[in-house]
C-alpha cells in the first residue's frame, strides 16, 4: 500500500479541526465571490434606456419595447435567457446603467417573475410621431456636449425643459422654417424643414 502525500496527510489532519470544505448551501447561504457575475438590477438613475446593451447582447435577454401611445419605452432583462457573460454591463453607454449583483438563486418552479424591467418618457418627432429617443438619453447627450447642446435645436429644447420653460409657441407662419425649427424633430423631419427653408420645398 502506497503512504500518503504528506500534503494530503496535512489537509486530513486539518479537515478534523476545520470540519468539511463543502458548504451546507441550500441549507445556509454561501456568499458568492466579489467579482461573480450575478443576477443583474437597473440603476433606475443612470439607466438612460439608449439600447446599448440590447445591442451587444449575444443570448437575446433584453429588449426595449416603445409605447407611442404612453410615450413609454420598456426596457426588459430575460433572467431566464442570460447566459451571464456581462457583455451589457461591460459595454453600457453610462457605465453604471446595469450591474451584477452576487444573487446566483434564482431557480424557481413558475415561469412568471423573470422578467425585470424599467420604464421612462420617450421623446416623438413632433412632426411625424417617430420615436426619437428618451428624454433621459437626451440629457444624458447634452449635459456630456456643454455648450454645443445649445446647436442642436433637440438638445436645446430638452435643457430648456430642464430648466422649466414651457413649450415654445408654434407661431403661425407661412414659413415653415419659422414655425418648425425649435421643434423635437427626427433626422427626417428636420431635414425637411431645412430643405423647406432654403429650397422651398
Ligand atoms: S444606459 Fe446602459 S443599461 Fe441603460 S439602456 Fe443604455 S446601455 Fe443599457
Ligand atoms: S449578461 Fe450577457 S446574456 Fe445576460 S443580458 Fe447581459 S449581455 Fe445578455
Amino acid at each position: 500500500m502506497r503512504k500518503p502525500k504528506l500534503r494530503e496527510l496535512g489537509e486530513a489532519i486539518r479537515a478534523i479541526f476545520r470540519g468539511p470544505f463543502t458548504s451546507k448551501f441550500p441549507l445556509k447561504p454561501s456568499p458568492a465571490a466579489k467579482r461573480f457575475r450575478g443576477k443583474i438590477e437597473f440603476n433606475f438613475d443612470k439607466c438612460i434606456l439608449c439600447g446599448a446593451c440590447v445591442e451587444v447582447c449575444p443570448a437575446n435577454a433584453r429588449a426595449q419595447i416603445d409605447d407611442k401611445i404612453r410615450r413609454i419605452r420598456k426596457e426588459i432583462h430575460y433572467q431566464e435567457r442570460c447566459v451571464y457573460c456581462g457583455q451589457c454591463v461591460a459595454y453600457c453607454t453610462t457605465k453604471e446603467g446595469i450591474y451584477h449583483t452576487q444573487e446566483y438563486d434564482l431557480a424557481q418552479i413558475k415561469k412568471e417573475g423573470y422578467e425585470n424591467a424599467i420604464e421612462k418618457e420617450l421623446i416623438l418627432c413632433e412632426r411625424c410621431g417617430e420615436v426619437i429617443t428618451t428624454r433621459a438619453h437626451l440629457l444624458w447627450i447634452a449635459r456630456r456636449a456643454g455648450e454645443l447642446a445649445y446647436a442642436n435645436p433637440n438638445l436645446f429644447l430638452i435643457l430648456s425643459q430642464e430648466l422649466g420653460e414651457e413649450a415654445i409657441p408654434r407661431m403661425p407662419s407661412p414659413s415653415p422654417y419659422r414655425s418648425e425649427h425649435l421643434r423635437f424633430l427626427c433626422p427626417s423631419c428636420r431635414r425637411t424643414v431645412y430643405l423647406q427653408e432654403i429650397w422651398g420645398y
